[in-house]
């Protein structure tokens, strides 16, 4: 079964003179294993791709299926918790809590499925030292350079068992070398077994995907398939 099934997906801001389509009837299978990468001109609908598939934002017509379950047929509790457990998210601007340490903004969602605090400060740390910032698990964001707050934001998609991983530009404040090695992770976890969808500027980010899908004016312009992206990009895993 695949983990995200995107049907018709229509996403219309505003009404009348000042209605805008975001998104006009995309499809899109992401199944266990597979990285898809999104790309695009500004303003072409990425965003709001990854809104709607994290169930964040709601399509005006069309259909959001995570791993068999349609969106449109959960309540808000049970959406948010479906977004808990299956869902890792990481926003363009990191959205942490600035109240809360590296390690409380990452365990919160787990304790927010009633994984005891320890539990999930383990948990929490395990993640962080995923991502290389173990040793900043007490810090607070603000007193964090953008790159560590961005691996805070991966850690706290990678907690957990997601099974969807979602990110939208997650390399955008990190160094080049920092940049590789969250895709290396994005990557492995997808080998794990979840699937990925990110949205990326950077052709070298998109080899890293299986497959890349280019958005122009809220539609599919192309698909790549990996022999294709490959060809275009360079080999896949460079090491
Ligand atoms: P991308 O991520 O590819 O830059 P977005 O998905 O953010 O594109 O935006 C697609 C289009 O929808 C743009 O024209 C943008 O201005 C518009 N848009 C996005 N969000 C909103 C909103 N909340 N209200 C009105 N228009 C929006
Ligand atoms: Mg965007």
């Amino acid at each position: 079964m695949s983990v995200l099934t995107l049907e018709g997906l229509t996403r219309i801001h505003g009404a009348g003179a000042a209605e805008v389509h975001a998104l006009r009837g995309i499809s899109l299978t992401v199944g266990p294993g597979e990285l898809v990468a999104v790309m695009g001109p500004s303003g072409s609908g990425k965003s709001t791709l990854l809104t709607l598939a994290g169930g964040l934002d709601e399509p005006t017509a069309g259909t959001v299926r995570v791993e068999g379950v349609d969106l449109a047929g959960l309540d808000g509790t049970q959406r948010a918790r479906l977004r808990r457990t299956s869902i890792g998210y990481v926003f363009q601007d990191f959205n942490l809590i600035p109240a809360l340490t590296a390690a409380e903004n990452v365990a919160l969602p787990r304790e927010l499925d009633g994984v005891r605090r320890r539990a999930a400060r383990t948990a929490a740390l395990q993640a962080l030292a995923e991502v290389g910032i173990e040793h900043l698990a007490d810090r607070f964001p603000d007193d964090m350079s953008g790159g560590q707050q961005q691996r805070v934001a991966i850690a706290r998609a990678l907690v957990g068992e997601r099974r969807l991983m979602l990110a939208d530009e997650p390399t955008g404040a990190l160094d080049s070398e920092s940049g590789e090695e969250i895709l290396r992770l994005l990557r492995s976890r997808c080998d794990g077994g979840a699937a990925g969808v990110m949205v990326t500027h950077e052709a070298r980010h998109a080899a890293w995907a299986d497959r890349v899908v280019f958005l122009r004016d809220g539609v599919v312009v192309d698909e790549s398939g990996n022999a294709s992206v490959e060809g275009l990009l360079g080999p896949r895993h460079v090491q």
